[in-house]
């Protein structure tokens, strides 16, 4: 029997407090009267992380907590649960939400929305999980932010020149955006940082780019990418093109070319994979682990079930050829917006309609106001004016005026002064305390 024919509001109930959850809550509350319908999001943050100003964050130009936005300011109507989902019994329509201190809730639901994101994607390189840290999270960008200050402060203290050496040499895999941006803005924060020390040059740190492939940024045209190692390779950093890591051993760094490197600072950006929660649900999954659901986002024979985002395989109606639309923050957003209306026309019982999203293109940040931009997939821009434009594009995008004002000043200040070269002491010199293995990422 259908909810309302039982006398009570349809229940819809979001997983994942990021671009899919959120932007499908906020859809619902514009689509819905409070009366059509009971929404909660479940997500064991209260707040949305904007992923791609975590390089900013990172180099310091972005405060860490400007780079999210508090999920109880911006959902007026819908109900957060602080929690995370641990498993769906969806013949029953109810997901148990672990909400902490032992305790679980049973949530129930006419439709549940699933938008788990992604984790990173480890590779079975030995020694990699207890020696690497990823670059997902704000706790990530602001350790690594700190440890890269604290190994400047060690090496100018340190009159041993090995453990000198070892301490300068800052080594990311994976020449996708995540790490070149990541890579590009931390070394322009460790370089403006060097003239703070009268025993440091610029030329003393050694910033390499392992990628496995032939070229970084394959999601840009190639003349983007030639463009992008070039500036990098002109501020001196290494990109090692064709070579991966092939094992860490005791700090160092085997590399597929039979180089060795002696590194205190390992930063693994070599993808993402669906969360692999998403295949325990009981759902249908791909090969991959990622939710199988049609064109209006509704799981595929699975009456009531809805997916979206980097958990799921959403099929790309405008590359045609049973493409997959891409892992990413642009079209999560835009999913999330279909899932919302979808949802509200399968409360008041009218037809879904399918997703499709023209790409908007790429804009890249490498640091040192210099950047690369596809446009619509032809316009391709190089130098100041993309880098300018990623950060007009994000500042727009940041819900409500508070938030874009906060952004706003932190980045004219940082234009304006010089960077805030202070770590916070959330590093113990010389540990692990991130590394994948040890549950830090
Ligand atoms: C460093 C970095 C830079 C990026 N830059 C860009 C960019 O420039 N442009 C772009 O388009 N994309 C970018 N991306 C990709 C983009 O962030 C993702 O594609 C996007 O976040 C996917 O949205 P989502 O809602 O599917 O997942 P997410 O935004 O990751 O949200 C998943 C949510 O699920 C929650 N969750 C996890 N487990 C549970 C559980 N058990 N129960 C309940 N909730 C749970 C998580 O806490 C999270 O809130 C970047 C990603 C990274 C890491």
């Amino acid at each position: 029997m259908a909810a309302r024919d039982r006398g009570r509001r349809p229940r819809i109930l979001l997983v994942g407090g990021g671009w899919v959850g959120t932007y499908t809550a906020l859809r619902l509350e514009r689509r819905l009267g409070p009366a059509e319908a009971e929404v909660t999001l479940v997500s064991p943050e209260n707040f949305l992380l904007y992923q791609p100003l975590l390089p900013e964050v990172a180099s310091g130009t972005l405060e860490a907590r400007h780079a999210v936005v508090p999920l109880r300011r911006v959902l007026r109507r819908t109900r957060l649960v602080h929690g995370r989902l641990t498993a769906l019994d969806h013949d029953r329509r109810v997901a148990a939400v672990d909400v902490g201190e032992g305790e679980t809730r049973e949530l129930g639901y006419d439709h549940v929305a699933i938008g788990l994101g992604s984790v990173t994607r480890l590779l079975p390189v030995p020694g990699l999980a207890d020696h690497a840290i990823g670059f997902a999270t704000v706790a990530d960008a602001t350790w690594l932010r700190d440890h890269v200050l604290d190994r400047l402060e060690f090496a100018d203290a340190s009159r041993d020149p090995e453990r000198r050496r070892r301490a300068l040499t800052f080594v990311f895999v994976g020449g996708g955006y995540t790490g070149v941006e990541a890579l590009g803005e931390l070394q322009d924060l460790a370089a403006e940082a060097c003239a703070s020390y009268a025993s440091l040059e610029p030329d003393d740190l050694r910033w390499v780019l392992v990628e496995a492939t032939d070229r970084i940024l394959p999601i840009v045209d190639p003349g983007l990418s030639a463009y992008a190692t070039q500036a990098l390779r002109d501020r001196g950093v290494r990109v090692e093109l064709s070579s991966t890591l092939e094992r860490v051993e005791d700090g160092c760094l085997h590399l597929s070319t039979g180089e060795q490197l002696a590194a205190d600072t390992l930063v693994w950006a070599a993808g993402v994979r669906p969360n692999p929660l998403a295949a325990e649900l009981g759902l249908p999954v791909d090969d991959r682990g990622a939710i199988r659901v049609d064109a209006t986002l509704a799981v595929r024979g699975t009456p009531g079930a809805w997916a979206a985002g980097d958990c799921a395989v959403v099929p790309d109606l405008v590359a045609g050829d049973g493409a997959r639309a891409p892992a990413t923050a642009q079209y999560a957003v835009r999913e999330a917006r279909t899932l919302g209306d979808n949802l509200a026309a399968a409360v008041r019982g009218d037809a879904p309609q399918p997703f499709r999203h023209r790409a908007l293109g790429e804009l890249i940040t490498l640091g040192r106001h210099d950047g690369v931009a596809q446009v619509l997939g032809r316009v391709t821009l190089r130098g100041f004016l993309p880098w300018y434009l990623r950060r007009l594009y994000y500042l727009l995008q940041v819900p409500t005026p508070e938030r874009k004002l906060r952004v706003l000043l932190d980045w004219t200040i940082s234009l304006a002064f010089r960077r805030d070269i202070t770590g916070l002491g959330s590093v113990t010199r010389g540990s692990r305390a991130r590394a994948m293995g040890t549950g830090g990422a």
